[in-house]
């Protein structure tokens, strides 16, 4: 197939780079120069996303938020002057639900189909092709592109209509979310106590507190490595997500509010390109206590 692809940033990349390994014809764009190994892959770098939509049949799109996906659909040389009725475009960028039912009308209206494809995962999904992808948009258009989201994920599910990929992307944030909040005030306990917070950790993910997060997320709290993985200042935008929704569908969510308020107090350290599991630090500035510390002051001075 002839495929392009928009955005080849952290995710967008190694999301490519599968593409391009599974023999398909890629055609990609970035506001920055195509990196050199998806060229070295055979891809074909276009000057702009409306060169990248006239010779590709399947179009994908994962740039950081909505104004992007915005710019990079219906801006000047966008993907919507370069259309031609019965192509996709596949978002994959985790944006709006809102918005994007108003960006999939307008590609409609060209006698295109439109999918939200919004993952989860992070880089290391990307890098692995086991990303989990939701999707929302017509059957007809899934079935189209689903052999190209198997190269690139493992958990693929059709969700519903256009949006509904989306939302289910922001309900993930809001776990992930509170999740990181909930491993770091435990780690940050067993710190303040006097426990090895690595011993404790790997105590836990034998029992019913086990999770991804707490393996992968809880062991960056430990090691203290915050380079991102997935920015703070990318998750305050889901999390902005879900609370402007919240507030446009009147119900209450009080952790999420917390959890953004705690992502802010990072960004005022300036943290906004710390990996999310910095969370871990506005935490620790309230406790005036780091992971790690008690541990560290009774080992042996060298
Ligand atoms: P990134 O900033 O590393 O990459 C985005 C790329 O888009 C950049 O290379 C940028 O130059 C390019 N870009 C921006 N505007 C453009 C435009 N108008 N036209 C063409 N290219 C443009 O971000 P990322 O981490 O790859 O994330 C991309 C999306 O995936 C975001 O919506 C993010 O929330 C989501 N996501 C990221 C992760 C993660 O762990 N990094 C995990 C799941 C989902």
């Amino acid at each position: 197939m002839n495929v392009g692809f928009i955005g080849l940033g952290i995710m967008g990349r190694p999301m490519a780079g599968h593409l391009a390994d599974a023999g398909h014809t890629l055609f990609v764009y970035d506001i920055n120069p195509a990196p050199e190994d998806l060229l070295a892959k055979g891809a074909t770098a276009c000057g702009s996303s409306r060169e990248v939509a006239q010779k590709a049949d399947i179009v994908f799109t994962m740039v950081p938020d909505t104004p992007h996906v915005q710019a990079a659909l219906f801006g000047p040389n966008g993907v919507a002057e370069g259309l031609s009725a019965g192509k996709i475009v596949v978002d994959m960028s985790s944006i709006s639900p809102i918005e994007t039912k108003a960006f999939a009308q307008r590609i409609n209206e060209l006698g295109c189909d439109y999918l939200d494809a919004p993952v989860s995962g992070g880089e290391v999904g990307a890098k692995a092709a086991s990303l989990t992808i939701m999707v929302g948009g017509p059957d007809k258009a899934f079935e189209t592109v689903k052999p190209l989201f198997e190269k690139m994920g493992k958990n693929i599910t059709l969700v519903g209509g256009n949006g509904d990929g989306q939302t289910t992307k922001v309900a993930n944030q809001i776990v992930v979310a509170l999740t990181i909040e909930a491993v770091g005030e435990a780690l940050l306990f067993a710190s303040k106590a006097g426990a090895d917070p690595a011993k404790v950790r790997q105590a836990l993910m034998g029992g019913f507190a086990s999770s991804r997060i707490l393996e992968v997320h809880g062991e960056r709290m430990v090691k203290r490595t915050f380079d991102p993985g997935f920015r703070i200042e990318l998750h305050q935008k889901d999390l902005n997500l879900a609370l402007s929704g919240a507030r446009a569908l009147g119900v209450s969510l009080p952790n999420t509010a917390t959890c953004q308020e705690l992502f802010n107090a990072c960004a005022a350290q300036g943290g906004k390109a710390w990996d999310h599991s910095g969370m871990v630090r506005a935490l620790e500035l309230l406790a005036n206590h780091e992971i790690g510390q008690n541990h560290r002051v009774t080992e042996p001075a060298e």
